[in-house]
């Protein structure tokens, strides 16, 4: 009885506890250590010290202990002061974990992205560079479309464009390649350098990768004389170095991992050790800034064909898929098995090589990618892959589905189809290596 009135009273006054406040919390099997968030009714809402979120039913609780009480006062912001001797960098916001962090006025990990609100984050950035901030989107990036691309895309043209010395895209880390592609396509001929980051771990852990990554990218744009769109992010288990990575060779390789970005089929641009702050180039063959030169008027190639349709093959495919694919889309890229290889061969799987060569002859294109990840296709090794090659498919070397698939929408969107199907083998921004080496085989 005691201790019902005493749960009661802990739970039903509000003084005892308030959000933001560190607490244990206590329940008949088990003891939570966390900071108290905006609940639900039921619930009550406790980030863990280990970064992850848990609701805990009050009516389970025994005790609410208050560890460390939030601070009441406003937090002061350091104000984002300009150093004329400092690089400028334009920091757009799109969303995902970078940068974000948790509220406890609004209960959500959201993203107050001003500079200030930045350097408060990061506060070594503003040693490094002058820096400017743009809220272009605040989504994850499983949610991206093109018409995404197209506002960042215009986010730094704009930046560079007024004379910025370089940009830093913060993004959600699962579909970052992808937009790294994309803007690679996009811009030809950027004569500065724009670096895609992300975080896998929220800025509210202690095990965060974001501010390393920002400060990373930041060191990168100070020193190098890179220009071009490329990755930046943790390249090893530990807090030492971030890789530069190729925009349209990089892969997210694991769900969790800080270091789940690699180059496949390709080697690093460069490593920033975040000790030493030394750069150190593995590519010497990347455009490079014309020292002094601003760019005026940026070239922007922003079209996309919204009708392309990524075909995963496997075990068992049903000919609805083929059929469902060939009647929705414009251009389909096929992640096949092994060297390009795709059900149709049987005369069961006959239909869906009908169903492809149909599509072709009526203007549809078809490029060949493999789901090895590592490896190219290639049609002349196994007379199946010769007969796809026959009805018009296009191999696509050792190219990523992914860079496959937005290259692909990229060609559709801003030239004809045959330019298209010309273009989609040979290699613009990198995206075709032109040997596989030992050196860029296995490159986890
Ligand atoms: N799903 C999230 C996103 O890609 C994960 C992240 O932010 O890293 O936006």
């Amino acid at each position: 009885m005691e201790r019902a009135q005493r749960k009661v009273l802990i739970l039903s006054a509000k003084s005892e506890f308030r959000e933001g406040d560190s607490v244990e919390v206590l329940t008949e099997e088990n003891t939570f250590r966390g900071t108290i968030m905006p609940g639900r009714e039921r619930f009550l809402s406790l980030k863990l010290n280990n970064g992850y979120n848990m609701g805990i039913e009050k009516d389970k609780i025994k005790e609410v202990r208050v560890i460390n009480r939030m601070k009441a006062v406003k937090e002061q912001k350091r104000p984002a002061r300009e150093r004329k001797s400092l690089k400028c960098i334009a920091v757009l916001h799109t969303g995902g974990t970078i940068a974000s962090k948790v509220n406890y006025e609004t209960g959500g990990v959201s993203a107050g992205f001003s500079a200030e609100d930045l350097i408060e984050l990061v506060p070594e950035l503003s040693d490094i560079v002058n820096i400017k901030t743009e809220l272009v989107s605040n989504m994850m990036s499983e949610d991206m479309n093109f018409s995404n691309y197209r506002k960042i895309a215009s986010a730094v043209k704009k930046q560079a464009e007024s004379g910025v010395d370089g940009v830093i895209i913060g993004h959600g880390t699962d579909t970052l390649a992808f937009t790294a592609a994309a803007l690679s396509f996009m811009f030809e001929k950027i004569s500065i350098p724009i670096l895609v980051v992300g975080s896998q771990r929220s800025s509210d852990r202690g095990s965060s990768d974001s501010a390393m990554n920002l400060v990373c990218a930041a060191e990168f744009i100070r020193q190098s004389d890179f220009a071009g769109v490329a990755v930046c992010m943790h390249s090893s288990l530990s807090d030492d170095k971030c890789a530069i990575l190729p925009a349209t060779k990089t892969r997210k390789l694991h769900t969790s991992r800080r270091d789940a970005f690699k180059a496949v089929n390709d080697k690093p641009i460069a490593f920033v050790d975040f000790v030493t702050r030394k750069i150190e180039f593995l590519k010497t063959d990347y455009h490079k800034r014309a020292p002094g030169v601003k760019s005026k008027d940026v070239a922007l190639q922003d079209g996309f064909e919204e009708g392309i349709g990524l075909l995963k093959v496997h075990p068992n495919m049903s000919k609805g898929l083929f059929e469902f694919f060939t009647g929705s889309y414009k251009g389909i890229i096929i992640e096949g098995t092994g060297m390009g290889h795709a059900p149709t061969n049987t005369e069961e799987n006959l239909p869906n090589f009908n169903i492809l060569k149909r599509f072709i002859d009526n203007g549809g294109v078809v490029g060949i990618t493999s789901q090895c990840i590592y490896g190219r296709v290639h049609p002349h090794i196994y007379t199946n892959l010769r007969r796809l090659e026959n009805i018009g498919c296009v191999f696509c070397e050792d190219m990523l589905p992914e860079t496959a698939l937005i290259k692909l929408a990229w060609l559709l969107g801003n030239y004809s189809r045959e330019k298209a199907v010309e273009l989609l083998p040979k290699s613009l921004r990198g995206e075709i290596t032109e040997r596989t080496t030992a050196e860029n085989d296995h490159g986890i």
